[in-house]
């Protein structure tokens, strides 16, 4: 089995850090991203008439976590602890509040492949499999040495195959029963973006495109993050070829009338600067967390970033994301602050003229190739508009060692 290496998440302390950036590099990186973001705030306003919006939910699924603890991992009993009671007790939340197609809020449990137990994947599965969810591709690498080509490209496609062969998770095509999976890199240092730290590949994006990516979704970080990109809030094509490093950095965005051909596609989610009570500045970047729990004030900023595909703009995409098996997550994940929220955002839906569509991240893409391709009308009636989920396609492909062709790919 190839090897991967330990976490930790922005925020917290990394393990390792060759090059901890200063306060003047901090501001370097800033004042790539600054600038846009105050355009964005000035130009972009929020929609009037009805709109969509199609909000999926990132969760970096680490049963192991420690908080504050990169290093450190939870011990096998309480990480099976924590997963039971999180697959009991989701279902008791979300149940009351649907939205407009009769779905639940779900959340997409990007699950790192450094932390792989079969027990506690089967378990997450079932949940599911059962409506809750769905499974994709989380990695935390380059951990304490850089990783290389050759193991990335072999972990990615392990981990792939034991997800959709022996848990029938993830998805497929119609066109190739390769499994196809959705993507999130940990320490948000996606394609060696951070200066060497946590990855190491700088290939990485093709790799990704190899082995059946569809579809990243790990930004945005922070202004102040070295593997922040200066595009913000936006849906594209990597703009430079997928061999280099940090590809991400510029593109072209997805617009109607045009079906892309350069996957992975990049799928950001929220990220704004606000005013806020005392604060001068709130930095919003979509995450759940104790601090900063999910509100409707939190909804408008979402709104108001207006992610969408070009010429579909009554279709918003708010990709959003947490941790929440970190138990100091609760609150914003399972408790009252969410339940809250999300009983404030479907009786109010009507009244502030929206519609509502709860998505799995591979119905957001699928959602979002259907805008491509001209479609119009409800969205929910597009989740399955290209990738289909493995248990349900039927596929039972066994030969997926192969790159995954992908017209157009670079
Ligand atoms: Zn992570």
């Amino acid at each position: 089995m190839p090897s991967a290496q330990t976490s930790s998440e922005a925020g917290k302390v990394p393990m390792w850090a060759p090059k901890r950036p200063g306060f003047v590099q901090k501001l370097s990186y800033a004042s790539r991203v600054v600038p846009g973001l105050i355009l964005q705030r000035l130009t972009r306003t929020l929609p009037k008439g009805k709109v969509h919006l199609v909000i999926a939910l990132a969760d970096h699924f680490e049963p192991a976590i420690v908080p504050g603890d990169g290093k450190a991992r939870a011990p096998y009993s309480e990480q099976e602890r924590r997963l039971e009671r999180w697959c009991s007790e989701y279902p008791n939340v979300v149940s009351p509040w649907c939205d407009h197609d009769g779905r639940p809020f779900v959340h997409t449990y990007f699950y790192p492949v450094e932390q792989y137990d079969r027990g506690l994947l089967s378990r997450l599965a079932d949940h599911c499999h059962a409506g809750w969810g769905e499974v994709e591709v989380h990695l935390h690498h380059g951990i304490p040495h850089a990783d290389t080509a050759g193991n990335l490209r072999q972990m990615l496609v392990a981990f792939r195959d034991r997800l959709a062969f022996e848990h029938g998770c993830l998805s497929c095509a119609e066109i190739t029963g390769v499994p196809r999976y959705a993507f999130v890199h940990g320490n948000f240092a996606l394609a060696n973006s951070a200066g060497g730290f946590g990855c190491g590949v700088d290939e990485e994006m093709q790799i990704l495109a190899d082995t059946g990516c569809y579809a990243d979704m790990t930004l945005p970080t922070n202004p102040f993050n070295p593997s922040q990109c200066a595009k913000t809030n936006s849906l594209y094509e990597c703009g430079l070829p997928l061999t280099r490093r940090a590809p991400y950095r510029s593109g072209q965005d997805l617009r109607c009338g045009r079906t892309p051909g350069k996957f992975p596609l990049v799928v950001q989610g929220p990220l704004a600067l606000s005013k806020s009570g005392r604060r001068l500045v709130r930095l919003e970047n979509g995450s759940f967390t104790g601090a900063t729990v999910p509100t409707l004030q939190r909804l408008q900023m979402w709104k108001k970033a207006r992610i969408c595909v070009q010429g579909r703009p009554d279709w918003i995409f708010i990709k959003l994301h947490c941790h929440g098996m970190d138990p100091s997550q609760e609150n914003a994940v399972l408790g009252s602050a969410f339940r809250t929220f999300l009983q404030e955002l479907v009786e109010g839906a009507a009244s502030r003229n929206e519609v509502l569509h709860f998505a799995s991240a591979r119905e957001m893409v699928n959602i979002i190739l259907a805008a491509c391709d001209g479609k119009s009308g409800n969205p929910g009636d597009y989740r399955d508009y290209r990738f289909k989920r493995w248990k349900q396609s039927g596929s039972t492909h066994k030969n997926a060692d192969v790159p995954v062709q992908i017209v157009g790919r670079q």
